[in-house]
């Protein structure tokens, strides 16, 4: 590679961040140590004055967890990374690192349902005011966004409608605003949508999604400039301790090296899985970002390189078609988690979005026969053919039933 090219994201996923010891290895070594040693007393008074940079404790930083922090810094393009033990800790501490009393935040209505919560019942306890609005409506964000605000949250795509935000019209009313804009990106991948480009300010993730990648860990990671992750995020982090171990930090440095195969080829199978359910009569609806019948194509196409590995389709026939097709899945699992080498499939009404209530699901679009395919990595063709023979026997039954009515 020519030394004044940087390394491009493919490598980067392999080699950034790598600290290699005195011993040489070159699998990333597994710092599993909660504290560190000290050569003297002496040096330990100057590394809590600040004088000399030393481990300390693995609340505020270890040595795998920092490869991990650098590699994701280098792969999104940010100044610099923390580690948190979970996704939500990650939006968690991201937000209430920066809040205050008397503040007001601004959200897009379709997000995770923990950080619907966060904003919806935690952040009001400390008197801060939640404003609620469509993603997609410009003009909702120009008024919620014509006041004072300190922070904007957004996920995009969003689970499950894979629902988009316009992250450069956002990110300029809310910058007028004078808040920073937090990106929930697990749905894109820092590989098909980079956030930083469009004006985001800070970029959360759940580790445990795409970056594992094969379900074994939890974990988050939030980015950011450097002023406002030292500044800002480091000393809330530091103090109130959602660290990563060490451990889940070592699987998904691994879990990385493959995320952009995995992505890829999960992502192709998604695309092909979604035109195969537009045709089908059993499916009302399909959503999927790149798909030309996506409400929001055109702005997929702008701010994404892909639609991503996340496909969502409705049913005619309601709760007891999806359950039906659900349970007549024999290759693909029932189960919550996405972004798994496993196709794993959800029905949101029921179990993710569930507490959400009836009104606010209906209000994001999400009906009883709304189902969320999250696409592994098995053969394309046996995926596409085990959709087949779910979609016949709940169809059968779907039409029988149909004829009694
Ligand atoms: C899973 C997920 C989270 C939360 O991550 P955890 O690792 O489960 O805590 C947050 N946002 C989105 C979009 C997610 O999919």
């Amino acid at each position: 590679m020519p030394s004044n090219q940087k390394p491009r994201l493919e490598t980067q996923l392999i080699h950034a961040g790598r600290i290699r010891t005195n011993l040489h290895e070159n699998a990333e070594a597994l710092f599993l140590t909660s504290g560190f040693a000290y050569e003297s007393a002496e040096t330990a008074e100057a590394v809590f004055l600040g004088e000399i940079e030393h481990y300390q404790y693995s609340r505020f930083a270890n040595p795998t967890v920092t490869m991990l922090e650098d590699r994701l810094a280098a792969i999104e393009g940010a100044q610099a990374c923390r580690c948190t033990a979970t996704g939500m800790a990650a939006v968690h501490s991201a937000m209430l690192s920066g809040l205050k009393t008397g503040d007001r935040v601004v959200a897009a209505r379709a997000l995770f349902g923990s950080c619907h919560w966060i904003i919806s019942n935690l952040l009001p306890q400390f008197g801060i005011e939640p404003v609620f609005v469509d993603g997609a409506d410009m003009e909702a964000w120009r008024a919620a966004l014509s006041q004072p605000t300190a922070q904007v949250l957004l996920e995009s795509p969003s689970n499950p409608m894979l629902d988009m935000v316009d992250l450069r019209a956002v990110a300029d009313l809310a910058h007028a605003a004078g808040a920073i804009v937090i990106v929930d990106n697990v749905f894109a991948t820092p590989l098909l949508q980079r956030p930083l480009e469009f004006g985001a300010d800070v970029v959360v993730y759940s580790a445990t999604k795409h970056m594992d990648g094969q379900g074994r860990v939890l974990g988050g990671a939030v980015l950011g400039t450097k002023q406002w992750i030292e500044e800002v995020f480091q000393p809330y982090f530091r103090n109130t301790g959602p660290a990563l171990s060490p451990f889940n930090a070592w699987v998904i440095l691994k879990g990385l090296e493959t995320m952009a195969l995995r992505v890829a080829a999960q992502s192709r199978a998604a695309l092909a899985i979604a035109e195969f359910l537009e045709s089908r009569p059993e499916v009302s609806r399909v959503w999927y970002p790149t798909l030309q019948s996506h409400p929001q194509h055109d702005l997929a196409m702008r701010q994404m390189s892909g639609g991503g590995t996340m496909v969502t389709f409705e049913l005619h026939g309601g709760k007891a078609a999806a359950f039906r097709l659900l349970n007549g899945f024999r290759l693909i699992t029932i189960s919550n988690n996405l972004g798994d080498t496993k196709s794993l499939v959800t029905h949101p009404a029921t179990t993710t979005h569930m507490r959400i209530g009836a009104e606010e699901r209906s209000r994001l679009g999400i009906t009883d026969g709304t189902v969320r395919l999250s696409v592994g990595l098995e053969d394309v063709a046996e995926l596409l053919e085990d959709i087949t023979q779910a979609l016949v026997e709940y169809s059968g039954n779907w039409q029988r039933r149909a004829a009694l009515i």
